[in-house]
């Protein structure tokens, strides 16, 4: 059976439009024709059902790209080893996600379409089905860590520091899903804020959105002694070594993942011009102004520099940073990083790219939303 991504991508561009109704049918079918297996998901499922329909676009839209494509379901065939998945488990959620696009392409419906899914989930699965076996032998499923600091550091930003109980390798830039004993099963995902370090102690950044319930957990209800389950690392936004100069554009706890890389960079021992923005709206939501200046002081090639969009009286530089990045020379011969919410990142990339900054130089993450 060979693969067809336009037909994948035609019919399940029927499905999109209706994607909350969709995913509420598939979980329906899966949990009807297999109820054991509704105790592997989280009591709430709306996120959960977010999370399926961003994972399966992004899988159809990159059946073109086979090597993006299975380096992300690699990283999400690992990560999958933390609800216990299992080769079978694949065949049950196959045969739901096969009925749903059938349900919601019905108009469409042909032999040849139903071929070529059956063609793509077949390929998606074994390839997270192979990554995670052959993950199984290297790395534990998920990691169980300690906090071991929990420094509040506005209304609702708070930096947690943890040690995980074994050895996690992961290359700065990435992110894990964190798990707390208040909401079992519930994974959000949070990004490293640290290179790696000798002590295998990890730092997040974290802010509680309102109603949210990891976020708040970590923010408010976490106390030093307490345990978090992590999931393994992943994520694309990694330093490039390519001896340029470079510019961070980070919003609100986006700074977390530029934070780790300009450090990786500090400890390399290399010496590049960096320029980090770190925006927000309020100067008091600069959480981490005092140890970015510690940084800076400890590197002269680094500058780091505060923005604020909705104080008029700040005493610094203010505005949005989309706006921001155009006040100063051009950014085209630099290496830069952006990492925010999906919003301030895509509207920073556009003026950059508008700018001359080519794509294949702008590194982008978002810390919103689901992977
Ligand atoms: C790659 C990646 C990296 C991330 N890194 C970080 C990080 O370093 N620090 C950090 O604080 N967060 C980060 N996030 C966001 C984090 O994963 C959670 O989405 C967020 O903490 C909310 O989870 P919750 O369980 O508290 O809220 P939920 O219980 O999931 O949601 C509660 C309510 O808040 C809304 N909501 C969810 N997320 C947000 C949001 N980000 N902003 C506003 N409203 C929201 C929901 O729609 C819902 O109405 C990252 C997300 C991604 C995808």
């Amino acid at each position: 059976m060979s693969l067809n991504p336009r037909l994948v991508k035609e019919s399940f561009a029927l499905v999109e439009p209706v994607a909350p109704k969709a995913a509420a049918y598939f979980y329906g079918r899966l949990f009807s024709a297999n109820p054991h297996l509704r105790a592997m998901f989280p009591p709430a499922m709306d996120m959960q059902r977010d999370r399926l329909f961003n994972a399966l676009t992004r899988i159809v839209w990159m059946l073109d790209s086979p090597g993006g494509l299975s380096s992300y379901l690699a990283q999400l065939g690992r990560d999958h080893r933390k609800y216990g998945v299992i080769a079978e488990h694949y065949t049950a959620v196959g045969t739901a996600l096969l009925a749903t696009i059938r349900h919601f392409a019905a108009e469409v419906w042909t032999d040849e379409i139903e071929a070529a899914w059956v063609a793509a989930y077949g390929m998606a699965s074994e390839m997270m089905v192979e990554a995670a076996s052959a993950d199984a032998g290297q790395a534990p499923p998920w990691w169980l860590a300690e906090v071991i600091d929990h420094e509040v550091r506005s209304r609702d930003i708070a930096v947690v520091t943890v040690r995980p109980s074994q050895r996690m390798d992961y290359t700065p830039g990435q992110y894990v899903t964190v798990q707390t004993a208040r909401w079992p099963r519930v994974w959000r995902t949070f990004s490293i804020a640290n290179a790696p370090r000798d002590d295998n102690t990890l730092r997040f950044h974290v802010r509680a959105v309102p109603g949210g319930w990891v976020s708040s957990t970590l923010v408010r209800h976490t106390r030093i002694g307490d345990q978090v389950l992590l999931g393994p690392p992943v994520g694309t936004m990694v330093p490039v070594d390519s001896g340029r100069d470079m510019l961070c554009v980070a919003g609100g706890t986006g700074l977390a993942p530029l934070k780790a890389i300009v450090e990786h960079v500090i400890a390399s021992g290399r010496r590049p011009n960096i320029h980090l923005l770190h925006g927000a709206r309020f100067a008091r939501e600069l959480y981490d102004m005092p140890d970015l200046a510690r940084m800076e002081s400890g590197f002269p090639w680094l500058r780091v520099l505060p923005v604020v969009s909705d104080e008029p009286a700040f005493d610094g530089m203010r505005g949005a940073l989309p706006d921001v990045t155009e006040r100063f020379h051009s950014w085209a011969e630099h290496e830069v990083y952006v990492c925010g919410p999906a919003s301030m990142v895509s509207r920073t990339v556009q003026r950059l790219q508008a700018s001359g900054v080519p794509p294949c130089r702008i590194h982008r993450d978002t810390v919103q939303g689901e992977p």
